[in-house]
């Protein structure tokens, strides 16, 4: 048996389109969903742009939803960007956060960043996520 069967080898992470899902491999490349056959997920890189041939990734995986296991069928010309993605997790944090609760924003946003990397507190200042925090809450 392989190792690891039954545990994700990936991370799914919302992006910043409500909706929209971000799946992230163990070596930090991004990929959007493309299309599911059975039990089968299509990937494509986050940086596969077909307006562009010149400067895109041609990088792909699949994931086979019975084993939860992500298999990478071409490689990325693209460097992965793990910090970028953990940005987008802690933005995700502070939307829900914003949306379920009543804690205002700056005390929200000061306990999310408490909890990341310095590196990638340093990506989100409060005034590139106060204009989502406000629209998300008003909804509620
Ligand atoms: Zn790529």
């Amino acid at each position: 048996m392989m190792a690891g069967i039954g545990v994700p080898n990936y991370k799914k992470i919302e992006g910043e389109r409500s909706g929209s899902l971000n799946y992230i491999d163990n070596d930090g490349f991004g990929y959007c969903r493309e299309k599911q056959r059975d039990t089968y997920l299509y990937l494509r890189c986050k940086f596969m742009d077909r307006n562009d041939k010149d400067n895109t990734c041609s990088g792909r995986a699949v994931i086979d939803l019975d084993t939860d296991n992500l298999r990478r069928t071409c490689e990325h010309k693209c460097t992965p960007s793990p910090l970028d993605f953990q940005v987008l997790e802690a933005k995700t944090e502070m939307k829900k956060a914003a949306a379920a609760t009543s804690t205002p924003f700056s005390s929200l946003h000061r306990s999310v960043l408490e909890k990341v990397n310095p590196e990638v507190a340093t990506k989100i200042p409060i005034r590139t996520v106060i204009n989502t925090m406000r629209s998300v809450r008003r909804r509620t």
